[in-house]
C-alpha cells in the first residue's frame, strides 16, 4: 500500500494550494482526484467549480477574511506561474459598482485603507468615458482597483499549482475517491480503480461533491448550489472593450456582496472571444453527488440564463444582437459566506476545506494554505484562524 503523511482528496483549486502548501513544509503528500470530465453532459464522476477561463481577483471586499487571502494569493502569482511556466494572471483592473452611498461601498472602501490599494472612485459616465461599451444607470459609482486586480484564468491556475505541487514532491494520483475512512494506522482512501491509499490525515477538499457520504463520516452544514453563466460573444479587437475591468455590480444597495459580475472578453476554446457574466444566484441546491452530475447534466437554468442576458444587453447594449451560450456551474455556500476549515469531531484524522462559496478562485493560494495548517498542526482549534472557520455539522 502506498503510503503518505497526508491525502488531499479533491485536486481542485484548494486541494492543488493545500497539496503545494504541505509539500513545501517537507510533508509526504498525495493529491488524489481526476482531472475535467471530457464531456460534461455525460459524464458520471466528479465535477468541479473551476472549469472557466475567467475568474475575478481583487483584493477589495467586504469581509477583511476574503481580502487578506486574497491579498496574499496575488502576491503568489507571479512566482507559480514562473515556476510552473503556466500563465494564468490577467491584471487588468477590477471595478465594484454599487448606487451610490450604498453600505457595501463604505465597507469596501475601508478594505481600500487597510490593504494601501490605490483605489480610484469615479461616477458611471467616468467609466463609460474608459471603456465606452459599458452603460451604467445614474447615481452609481464605481471603485476602481488598479491591477494586479483583473482576473486568473482557474482552469490554467489548477494546473499551475499542479505542476509547482509535483515540483515541490507532492504525488498526483488523477483518480477520485470512492471512500475515506479512519483505520487504526490513521486514514485509508479507495480510489476508483481499487487502489487502497493509506495516509496518517486526509484532506477532503471536493468543492460541489462536499455532500458526498461515501468521503466523510460526517456531513457538514453547507449548501452546494447549481449556477448558471452566461457567456456573450465579442469581435476580436473591439475598442469599445479595450481597457475593460472584471466587474462586480449590486444594483440595489442592500445586496451584501454581489447581485451581478462579469470578466472581460476573454479567449475560450473552440475560438472567439466571450465576456462571461453570472449573478448572486437563483440556482438549485445540490446535496449529493446525483444531483451535482443531474445538474451539470441539464446544463444549467434557463431563468438564470435568461436574467443574466437581459442584464448584460442593459448594461453592454452594443452587445444586443451579439451571439450568446450558457454553461452550469456549482459553488457552495455556507451561513457565514467563508469556508469550513477544520477536523471531523470523533474522527480527528479526516479534515475538510470545504464552502468556498463564489469567493475563492482567487484566493485558492492562500485558503488552501490554512486548510494545510490546519491539517498538519497539532493544536490547530487554539489558533485565532480557527474560530471563524470552524465547520458546522448536518446529517
Ligand atoms: C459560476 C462561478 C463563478 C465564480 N466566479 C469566481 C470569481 O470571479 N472569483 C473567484 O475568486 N471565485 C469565483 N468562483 C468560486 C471558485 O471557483 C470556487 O470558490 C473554487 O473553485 C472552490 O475551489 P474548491 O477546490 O473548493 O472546488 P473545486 O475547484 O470545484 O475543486 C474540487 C475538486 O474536487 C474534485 N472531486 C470531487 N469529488 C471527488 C472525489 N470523489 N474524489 C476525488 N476528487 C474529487 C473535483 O474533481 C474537483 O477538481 C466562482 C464559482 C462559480 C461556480
Amino acid at each position: 500500500m502506498r503510503r503518505y503523511e497526508i491525502a488531499v482528496v479533491g485536486a481542485g483549486m484548494i486541494g492543488s494550494s493545500a497539496a503545494l502548501a504541505l509539500a513545501e513544509a517537507g510533508m509526504t503528500v498525495a493529491l488524489i482526484g481526476p482531472g475535467e470530465p471530457a464531456d460534461k453532459s455525460r459524464h458520471t464522476g466528479a465535477y468541479a467549480s473551476h472549469y472557466d477561463e475567467g475568474r475575478i481577483t481583487r483584493v477589495l471586499d467586504t469581509d477583511p477574511i476574503w481580502a487578506d487571502w486574497a491579498a496574499k494569493s496575488i502576491a503568489r502569482y507571479a512566482e507559480i506561474e514562473e515556476r510552473s511556466g503556466i500563465g494564468f494572471h490577467t491584471p487588468c483592473g477590477a471595478v465594484r459598482i454599487a448606487p451610490t452611498g450604498a453600505a457595501s461601498l463604505a465597507r469596501a472602501r475601508k478594505t481600500s485603507e487597510r490593504f494601501d490599494l490605490e483605489l480610484q472612485e469615479m461616477s458611471g459616465e467616468d467609466l463609460t468615458r474608459r471603456c465606452p461599451a459599458i452603460r451604467l444607470p445614474e447615481n452609481f459609482t464605481v471603485l476602481w482597483e488598479p491591477a494586479p486586480a483583473g482576473y486568473v484564468n482557474p482552469r490554467r491556475m489548477v494546473a499551475a499549482l499542479k505542476t509547482v505541487a509535483r515540483q515541490s514532491g507532492a504525488v498526483l494520483i488523477e483518480q477520485e475517491a470512492t471512500s475515506v475512512r479512519t483505520t487504526g494506522e490513521g486514514v485509508e482512501v479507495l480510489t476508483s480503480d481499487g487502489e487502497a491509499i493509506g495516509c496518517d490525515r486526509a484532506l477532503v477538499a471536493v468543492g460541489p461533491h462536499a455532500r458526498d457520504a461515501r468521503l466523510l463520516p460526517l456531513l457538514p452544514d453547507l449548501k452546494p448550489f447549481g449556477r448558471t453563466v452566461v457567456q456573450i460573444e465579442v469581435a476580436a479587437g473591439d475598442p469599445a472593450f479595450h481597457g475593460m475591468p472584471s466587474f462586480i455590480v449590486a444594483f440595489d444597495s442592500d445586496t451584501a456582496n454581489y447581485g451581478f459580475y462579469g470578466v472581460p472578453p476573454v479567449p475560450y476554446p473552440g475560438g472567439g472571444y466571450w465576456i462571461k457574466a453570472g449573478t448572486g444566484g437563483i440556482g438549485d441546491q445540490l446535496d449529493g453527488s446525483d444531483t451535482v452530475r443531474d445538474w451539470f447534466h441539464a446544463g444549467g437554468s434557463a431563468e438564470e440564463a435568461r436574467q443574466i442576458r437581459d442584464t448584460m444587453f442593459r448594461m453592454f447594449p452594443s452587445l444586443a444582437d451579439a451571439r450568446w451560450r450558457t454553461e452550469p456551474c456549482a459553488l457552495v455556500e455556507t451561513d457565514t459566506d467563508r469556508p469550513l476549515i477544520g477536523r471531523v469531531p470523533g474522527h480527528e484524522a479526516i479534515g475538510i476545506a470545504l464552502g468556498c462559496c463564489g469567493f475563492a478562485a482567487k484566493s485558492c493560494i492562500a485558503v488552501g494554505k490554512t486548510a494545510a495548517d490546519m491539517i498538519a498542526s497539532e493544536d490547530w482549534a487554539q489558533s485565532a484562524e480557527a474560530g471563524p472557520l470552524a465547520p458546522r455539522w448536518r446529517d
